[in-house]
């Protein structure tokens, strides 16, 4: 069968280049085998301002610009709903926090997310003695939800296979790839943390961090907004809340640990005071690269083999606009920014 695309790896990456190429008319088929979860697990919080020194997050306002209809056109085309704003309750943690604070507000950046203000404490629930910093038009996009309602319209549509893509299978010649039944213009590698196995790209210099969340049930703490402080507290719903995350730059395990676990239990407890039960606890691998930005474009090698990885802690106001980027290198030839081209580490 003759496709445009063979797309490796269905995460926030792979839907992302997924939905890019729908739009174009192109078609694809995509190979996703379970073995990563980062875009399973995560809190799936957008955000342009770095909650631990008040600084923008980079390039955010134009992700934020492309981003947000993004996801606004998967809530019509699969019917669910998955943008949730909420605002963010930054804990300060002495005056000299608050100080900082209203430094930021001044900056022209911020006046859109940062309120020039300390907000007073009045949860006995929460222990925050020198108050608030609210940060507002943020949101999460519900990643889980999205990702299984998109592998069910691929899945319908014939699109999706649920196995391991097998490397050595691929053949190349000068301008195909030829992987089991499929002919196709172009491989596109989306495996996350997974692209260790992958022989053409396994060298790319990720810095990859596991991250642990809990569930938590707390029916006395009553927020409505996401409180961040050593940790992050975010409301679910009924009572329930996810608490993370922790950062491990060695374990490359998806399995939760009891480490994990306890730090974020000792975090917590700092910052509340009310009784709590842990209902789950999950990890994943955040594909984090040295220089903090994504990794896009083709083998230096192979013009058919082409990447979208490092995506890092920052995968939802991310993906759509990098797989926008890659789609035009691929489809147009445009020119990818030196900062996210892969060519940068030649
Ligand atoms: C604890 C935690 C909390 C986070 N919170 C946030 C947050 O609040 N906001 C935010 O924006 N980001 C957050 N992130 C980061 C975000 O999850 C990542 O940036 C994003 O998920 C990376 O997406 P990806 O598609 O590149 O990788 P992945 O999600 O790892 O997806 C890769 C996919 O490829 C598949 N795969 C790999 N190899 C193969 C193969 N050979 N064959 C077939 N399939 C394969 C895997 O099964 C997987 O589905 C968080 C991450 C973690 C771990």
């Amino acid at each position: 069968m003759n496709v445009d695309y063979i797309i490796v790896g269905f995460g926030l990456a792979g839907l992302a280049f997924a939905e890019t190429l729908e739009k174009h008319d192109k078609s694809f088929v995509v190979f996703e085998d379970n073995s990563q979860n980062a875009s399973i697990v995560a809190g799936g919080m957008y955000n342009p301002v770095i909650l631990k020194r008040f600084t923008p997050v980079w390039d955010a306002i134009d992700q934020l610009r492309i981003a947000l209809p993004f996801y606004k056109g998967l809530e019509k085309k699969l019917d669910v709903k998955l943008d949730y704003p909420i605002d963010i309750y930054r804990i300060f943690s002495s005056i000299e926090e608050q100080n900082n604070w209203f430094n930021a507000c001044d900056k022209p950046f911020f006046a859109k997310y940062m309120i020039p203000e300390v907000r007073k404490n009045s949860n006995e629930a929460i222990n925050a003695p020198f108050g608030f910093g609210k940060i507002t038009n943020t949101g999460k996009i519900d990643t889980k939800v999205l990702l299984d309602k998109y592998k069910d319209y691929l899945a319908n549509k014939g699109a999706i296979h649920f196995e391991q893509f097998d490397y050595s299978l691929a053949a190349l010649d000068n301008q195909t790839v030829f992987y089991k039944d499929y002919v196709a213009k172009c491989i596109v590698f989306c495996e996350g943390f997974g692209v260790k196995r992958n022989p053409y790209f396994k060298d790319i210099p990720l810095r990859e961090a596991k991250g642990e969340l809990l569930t938590i049930h707390a029916p006395e703490l009553r927020i409505d907004f996401l409180l961040k402080s050593s940790v992050f507290i975010m409301p679910l719903g009924n009572d329930h809340y996810k608490v993370g995350a922790t950062f491990n730059w060695t374990d490359k395990t998806l399995l939760p640990t009891e480490d994990g676990k306890n730090e974020l239990l000792t975090k917590l407890k700092r910052i509340i005071t009310t009784d709590f039960e842990v209902v789950e606890h999950v990890a994943g691998i955040r594909p984090t690269v040295k220089d903090r930005r994504p990794i896009l474009g083709k083998h230096p090698q192979y013009e058919q083999l082409a990447i979208l990885n490092g995506l890092g802690t920052r995968g939802v106001l991310l993906a759509p606009k990098m797989a926008t980027k890659l789609f035009d290198h691929l489809d147009n030839n445009a020119d990818l920014d030196k900062e996210i081209d892969i060519a940068r580490f030649d």
